[in-house]
């Protein structure tokens, strides 16, 4: 039974096989199938159908799911998604930095989805665009008329090798990147005294490529101000070769690191913990030198991916992403299939903010191709922020789009470290997450930029 209450839940409701609803139990084909353990074979899957699927009911897959199933009413509407707490990870900087609690950062998966949307709670592991199926680890086959693939990031700590057993046994290593190892990283900045404070960057697209050095600002601040910092050495080992995309802000980023006495090195990936002798090994991109660093801290980002359940799937290029055309996000093969998020291989930086901007454009087109109308009007600037937290009150705001220009909201220099920026950050910004963008409500701030700066900004 218990197999059966994690598998599918409807409209808000936990359903067992027998309750399965009209519309799916007429479309069952194996009316002898006795339960959905996760052993039951394909050929033997109950089919449901939808208008729409959704995979995924992180901050795309919620916002999508929410905007059509006002659209499409009650049961027309399925989320395909396994976990049963929805996180606002941007949270994480400030919960690792321990400037909140991470029940802060949580909600219940069945109070985020909407209750007009069916919830499918299990993996989708197979995809069938040519005939319109999706597949699930627990033997459901989903049809849809129109798919959104919204699977976010795959965390790849297994590929650091001592990871992630080395969570386990050393409490010096933490990881702002998943709700398991956030809660470490407090506590493993307080433990230090003396020695190396290292913080990584993979050699891999991540989501919010600012947050493997908003912990490092956090962590610095507070060794100084715990008169630590004169025995410490802060190093930012970076896969990357420059300290930040956009030159704006990665100059403004540099005067910090140097005001700060934090020790850079590009080009340095994380392939190994030895949490018994405390060393961590980087491999140097380029010259394939490797290089032992004792430490007293490590905050390690993860190599990322799309999820597994997508690789061999067409709907994604060589590298895994599903393939949309960036401005419309419509998948290039496939027209009833729209992608959005940090699946997708849309060339801007992953961030909530730019899934804001996206599901606007989704809520447009998907609608469109819906109706059989084409696609037109504004499409998607490639606009993605990333709140750049420098100390415990202040943020650089850091925006802008696929060619690494500024898009700035406001008429100010948002280079500078402002405190203003920081209250957006740590309260402003997850009030318009759960009852604004995820709810399908906050297509990005593209009409107050255009208002802020009179209409001449983009
Ligand atoms: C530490 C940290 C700090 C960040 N800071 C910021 C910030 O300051 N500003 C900002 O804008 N963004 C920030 N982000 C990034 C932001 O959280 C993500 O870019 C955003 O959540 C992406 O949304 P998404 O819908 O693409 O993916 P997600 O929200 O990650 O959702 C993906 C969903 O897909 C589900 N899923 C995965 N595999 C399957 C499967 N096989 N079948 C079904 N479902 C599946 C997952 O369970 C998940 O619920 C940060 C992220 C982290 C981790």
């Amino acid at each position: 039974m218990a197999s059966r209450k994690v598998s599918l839940v409807l409209t808000g409701r936990v359903l067992m096989c027998q309750q399965l609803p009209a519309q799916a139990a007429r479309a069952a084909v194996a009316p002898h199938v006795a339960s959905f353990s996760s052993s039951a074979p394909l050929e033997t899957a109950k089919k449901m159908n939808y208008k729409m699927v959704v995979v995924g009911g992180g901050t795309g897959g919620c916002a999508a799911a929410h905007m059509f199933s006002r659209k499409l009413g009650k049961g027309n509407v399925a989320v395909i998604e396994p976990a049963d707490t929805h996180y606002y990870q941007p949270l994480w900087t400030l919960v690792g930095g321990g400037l909140r609690k991470l029940d802060q950062s949580a909600q219940p998966m069945n109070k985020v989805l909407p209750g007009a949307c069916d919830w499918i709670k299990d993996s989708a592991v197979q995809f069938d665009p040519d005939n319109n199926t999706v597949f699930t680890k627990h033997g459901y086959e989903v049809k849809y008329d129109f798919l959104v693939c919204a699977m976010g990031l795959q965390l790849n700590y297994h590929l650091i090798k001592g990871l992630p057993e080395a969570f386990d046994v050393d409490p010096s290593l933490c990881s702002n990147y998943w709700d398991k190892t956030v809660i470490k990283t407090r506590p493993a900045m307080e433990a230090v005294t003396e020695g190396n404070v290292i913080f990584t960057f993979p050699n891999s697209p991540i989501k919010c490529a600012g947050a493997p050095q908003k912990i490092m600002y956090l962590t610095e601040e507070y060794l100084r101000q715990s008169g630590k910092r004169d025995k410490t050495n802060v190093i930012y080992n970076t896969s990357l070769g420059v300290v930040f995309g956009v030159k704006k802000y990665a100059e403004a980023l540099t005067k910090i690191v140097q005001e700060r006495n934090i020790q850079v090195n590009f080009r340095h990936n994380l392939i190994e913990v030895r949490p018994d002798k405390k060393e961590a090994v980087f491999e140097h991109l380029d010259t394939k030198e490797q290089k032992v660093f004792d430490y007293a801290m490590l905050h390690v980002v993860p190599p990322m991916s799309t999820p597994e359940a997508l690789w061999n799937s067409p709907l994604v290029n060589e590298s895994g992403y599903v393939t949309v055309k960036r401005e419309t996000l419509q998948h290039t093969k496939y027209p009833n299939v729209f992608g959005i998020g940090d699946n997708t291989d849309i060339p801007t930086a992953k961030t909530a903010a730019a899934v804001a901007s996206q599901t606007g454009i989704l809520k447009k087109n998907l609608a469109a191709a819906m109706n059989g109308h084409e696609i037109a009007g504004k499409q998607y600037d490639g606009y993605t922020s990333c709140p750049l937290v420098t100390s415990k009150n202040t943020v650089i705001m850091a925006e802008f789009d696929w060619d690494g220009q500024p898009l700035e909201t406001f008429p100010i220099n948002q280079a500078k470290e402002r405190r203003t920026m920081f209250h957006f950050k740590a309260d402003i910004f997850p009030q318009m997450y759960w009852h604004m963008l995820i709810k399908g409500y906050w297509h990005g701030p593209g009409l107050f930029r255009k208002a802020m700066h009179l209409g001449m900004s983009r």
